[in-house]
């Protein structure tokens, strides 16, 4: 499998270098030449596989040329081998023909674990056979970080550094990334905001230099490897509703577009999905693209959905690519003109393509603790706000009531214990087994100055195992 950029300069990749690759050399994101495509018959076939033997059919023509398939199915099995859940993904009913996917029961209770337990174990088997070390650098303000980091420690070849603004993210989700330890892991806690850690990553990624030739790695959504591991449970959720026979419809909590853009993947290739709801919070760039055609860059706006706080949706691109005929020439235009100017609209037949499939709705605060109470007292389930979004949406944007709705759950309601408390319902909530004992583990993690140099230089004194690069 060969991939190019949506920028349409850059040489095409094959699957090992687009791993390890973070931004195309032109500033495009990568994607597959051609996507494969399943027969219904072929997707029937995998009806009851268990989740690791799917992921493999699905993932198989993305890998294949780089990885062998003996190696691939041993990855996947290790990869979900330690979640909580027999069923990896399990589907939950709330309603008449409305479920709930549940893709918390990784190790750090979000769906991030899904593509970041495979990522580490990619990264480490094509790193070991070429006889390389890499080193990550990521910024988080919660999920990214602690499932970075427990994805990745284990890897011989991989030393792994996660930025997050010091005293601004939330007790449990640092506790999730403090109290993992290994000669590769390292906290560092920046005297600033998530916008400083953000732009201390991008600025490593544009001069390498501190890295002394040791290579930079991405594991924000940007990295295709992420996508392509989110694209099996739509194929898992779908089976186990009747599909490929019926069509399914999805609603998708949306931030960087990444979730929702591997629900689009599955459709086309082959998954019959009727509708995909874009689910966002009050920053809504996305829902005031798929509503009134306009692609704006507002402020940030804080809320109690801290995982989808964003202002642009980086793997929105990817789409674009594609609704432009994947002519990376206008894709370059068009973003050029979105820096320079802030936002653009694309031509009317374009965005009505986009709406076929698409609807969206931007959920408030407020109707995300009402929608948290009212499950909670029609099912006694409690949910983590970012699932509570795509539930309201799903509510609202609904096309057919005979069709399957799937939202996905995308963290456990632990994570945001204050959404929940001011719903009403944090009596209800509970820390999973395997993090009973979270509160009182030993932390480990550096303060350093919001200050790019003295970060980098933590990175060359430490990033080979703890010794300098
Ligand atoms: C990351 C995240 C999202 C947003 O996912 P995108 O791929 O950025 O759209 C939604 N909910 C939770 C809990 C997350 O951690």
């Amino acid at each position: 499998m060969r991939y190019i950029s949506t920028r349409g300069q850059a040489p095409a990749l094959n699957f090992e270098d687009v791993l390890l690759a973070g931004l195309a050399t032109d500033g495009g994101l990568y994607v597959p030449e051609n996507l494969p495509r399943f027969t219904q018959e072929e997707i029937a076939s995998w009806a009851g596989l268990p989740y690791h033997e799917l992921a493999f059919r699905v993932m198989r023509p993305f890998v294949t040329g780089s990885i062998a398939d003996a190696d691939f199915k041993q990855i996947l099995q290790d990869t979900y081998a330690n979640f909580a859940h027999p069923a990896i993904a399990p589907l939950r009913q709330l309603g008449s023909n409305e479920w709930v996917l549940e893709l918390f029961h990784g190790p750090t209770l979000a769906f991030k674990d899904f593509a970041l337990q495979l990522l580490g174990r990619l990264l480490d088997h094509i790193l070991a056979r070429r006889g390389e070390r890499v080193v990550i650098i990521g910024a988080t303000s919660g999920d990214t970080g602690s499932a970075a980091i427990e994805g990745c420690k284990h890897c011989e070849n991989v030393d792994i550094f996660i930025l997050h603004p010091h005293q601004r993210v939330s007790e449990v989700q640092r506790r999730q990334m403090t109290t993992l330890f290994g000669d590769n892991i390292h906290n560092l806690a920046v005297e600033g905001n998530f916008d400083d850690c953000q732009e201390m990553v991008k600025a490593s990624f544009a001069d390498q230099g501190f890295l002394k030739g040791t290579r930079l790695v991405a594991v924000n959504s940007i990295n295709w490897a992420r996508i392509m591991a989110q694209i099996v449970y739509y194929f898992h959720a779908a089976l186990q509703l009747g599909g490929p026979a019926r069509s399914v419809a999805f609603s998708v909590p949306t931030g960087n577009f990444g979730d929702i853009f591997a629900g689009y993947l599955a459709r086309n290739m082959g998954l019959p999905i009727s509708q995909l709801i874009v689910a966002t919070n009050r920053n809504d760039i996305l829902h005031r693209f798929m509503s009134g055609n306009q692609y704006v860059k507002d402020t940030l706006h804080p809320t109690l959905s801290p995982s989808m706080d964003i202002m642009v949706s980086s793997n929105f691109e990817r789409l674009l690519f594609d609704l432009h005929g994947r002519n990376g020439t206008a894709l370059a235009q068009l973003m050029s003109s979105f820096k320079l100017g802030g936002g653009f609209s694309v031509e009317e037949d374009r965005w009505a393509e986009a709406r076929r499939l698409f609807d969206s709705m931007a959920v408030t605060d407020e109707q995300t603790c009402e929608t948290i109470a009212q499950v909670f007292a029609s099912t006694g389930e409690v949910l983590d706000p970012h699932t509570a979004i795509g539930v309201r949406a799903a509510r609202e944007c609904r096309r057919s009531l005979d069709i399957p709705m799937v939202v996905l759950g995308t963290a456990h309601p632990v994570k945001f214990p204050e959404a929940v408390e001011k719903a009403g319902v944090g009596k209800a909530l509970h820390l999973p087994a395997h993090l009973e004992d979270l509160f009182q583990r030993e932390e480990r993690c550096t303060v350093v100055p919001n200050d790019i140099a003295a970060v980098q230089a933590f990175v060359s004194a430490h990033g080979n195992r703890g010794k300098p690069l």
